[in-house]
């Protein structure tokens, strides 16, 4: 830094020192520090793009930003009950692959993928093949992101109902952009553009009516228009500039984990780093292992798994959850020290949480506004009616934001599901049950994830409420 800065290397010491950092010439500074000096020393610094790409990227670290190559978008599948998401998935897989790989056996491991001819080249797209958002959100909650696209199915003959928007929600709050399929148009009464009126009112405006979200009509059945929907999620792949660094050792998420008799614990590893090898020693959450064998899906022994590739893998020691990130290291030993110092956290954690469980509520929330360390209030707001929906955010609309913005992730009539307090505890949020109860499993939910759900049934109290957290004024025993 200091060759670069054309000062002297004391020079660089000097003024860390003088900012409470002692440091030595030899050691490695951060980037922030880095540019704290530079600036310090009258000199700009320009991050390239690549940097908050790396942020938006979890995976990625600052090693990497000289190695990056583009990757395939993982794309998971999102929308209401029947509206067709397991067809679309199914329709996919089926036109792409067996077509191509006459009599390959096509495997389900949680992920598949398809070559895609775009702009003259033959690019991948990666599906997680568990439709719905259970998996998406259970992930997130625990801080793992692994879609960068999601496609929202509507089906053209229902339009917009309430898992669709639940399905927003989540998308939104997990900043994945949306692709939407609006499916069924095969079917009498089929109205794609009722369908866009009402995404219009959940915020998705699509792009033909000068809007942003891309919006593709399709027939899951009839197999019409899946090129053209592939080909959108490529283009929207095109402009999120998804890339990471084949040149490491691999990293990511796990998707899928099941003991098998025979082979012993096998899992679905997603790499979103690096690239996976056969011989690597890796940890998963708290186990450990060297990998023995990989498959990929279509049913392939292979030797590697390149970034957003996944592959089934034996030789873990036990058997990782869903969810868990998984990392490789050049030792198998250093794998090792980590699993075990991962499992006597966990014991640590799962003992800590017993003593004490860290609940998010209400007033937590408001005691950290009144400490100035909040600056939105995260809500999933359930009533009875709709227009109870309405009147309530009618009503949160009027109260001051000027200090703390309110967020609504989701507002909806119905009762609070378990995928309400999955939001919920993915985003720190807060549910506001107005007039309304719990759906079954949804009581247990709550309390097993901590989230606070606050049910009322007079607006002025609830309002009263809101108001008194976003001001940082409640009353702590509340
Ligand atoms: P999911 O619950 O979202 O996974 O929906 P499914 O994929 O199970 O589909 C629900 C029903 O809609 C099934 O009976 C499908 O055959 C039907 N379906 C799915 N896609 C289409 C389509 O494009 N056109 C028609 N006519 N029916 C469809």
């Amino acid at each position: 830094l200091a060759t670069l800065l054309a000062v002297a290397e004391t020079e660089v010491v000097k003024r860390l020192f003088n900012k409470g950092i002692a440091a030595t010439v030899t050691q490695t500074l951060d980037l922030e520090t880095a540019i704290w000096v530079s600036e310090d020393l009258g000199v700009e610094v320009e991050t390239p793009a690549a940097e908050s790409e790396a942020k938006k990227t979890q995976m990625l670290e600052e090693g990497d930003l000289e190695h990056l190559h583009r990757r395939p978008p993982v794309v998971t599948i999102m929308g209401h009950v029947d509206h067709g998401k397991t067809t679309l998935l199914d329709a996919i897989r089926k036109t792409k692959i067996v077509d191509s790989e006459a009599g390959g056996i096509t495997q389900h491991i949680g992920a598949y993928h398809v070559d895609v001819e775009h702009d003259e080249k033959t690019q991948q797209i990666v599906f997680l093949d568990t439709p719905g958002h259970e998996a998406f959100t259970a992930m997130r909650a625990r801080g793992t992101k692994v879609t960068d696209i999601a496609i929202l199915v509507v089906a053209a003959d229902d339009g917009v109902r309430p898992q669709t928007i639940e399905a927003i929600s989540h998308a939104k709050a997990a900043e994945v952009p949306i692709v939407v399929a609006i499916n069924k148009i095969d079917k009498e009464g089929a109205s794609p553009d009722r369908v866009k009126q009402e995404l219009m009112e959940h915020g998705l405006v699509p792009e033909e009516w000068g809007g942003d979200t891309i919006m593709v009509p399709v027939s899951a059945i009839q197999g019409e228009n899946l090129d053209g929907l592939l080909e959108m999620l490529l283009l929207v792949s095109e402009i999120e500039e998804l890339s990471a660094n084949p040149d490491r050792l691999a990293r990511g998420t796990i998707i899928e984990a099941h003991l098998d008799k025979s082979r012993g614990p096998v899992a679905t590893l997603l790499v979103q780093n690096g690239t996976l090898r056969v011989g690597d020693a890796v940890v998963a959450g708290a186990t450990m292992g060297k990998v023995r064998a990989m498959v990929d899906d279509r049913g392939e022994r292979v030797e590697e798994a390149l970034p957003s590739f996944a592959v089934e893998v034996l030789g873990l020691s036990e058997l990782p959850s869903a969810g868990d990130e998984f990392e490789c290291m050049a030792e198998e030993k250093e794998a090792r020290a980590i699993a075990n110092s991962r499992a006597a956290d966990q014991r640590e954690t799962r003992l800590q949480q017993a003593l004490a469980s860290r609940r998010v509520t209400l007033s937590s929330l408001s005691a950290k506004v009144q400490e100035g360390e909040l600056k939105e209030l995260n809500l999933v707001l359930k009533a009875d009616v709709q227009g109870s929906v309405e009147a309530i955010l009618g009503s949160l609309q009027q109260l001051p934001q000027n200090e703390v913005q309110l967020r609504i992730l989701l507002a909806a009539a119905g009762e609070v599901t378990e995928t309400d307090v999955d939001l919920a505890a993915a985003s720190n949020a807060v549910i506001i049950a107005f007039n309304t109860t719990f759906a079954s499993g949804a009581r247990a939910a709550a309390d097993q994830t901590g989230v606070d759900v606050r049910e009322y049934d007079i607006i002025y109290n609830l309002l009263d409420d809101i108001e008194g957290a976003m001001e940082g004024l409640l009353d702590p025993e509340l």
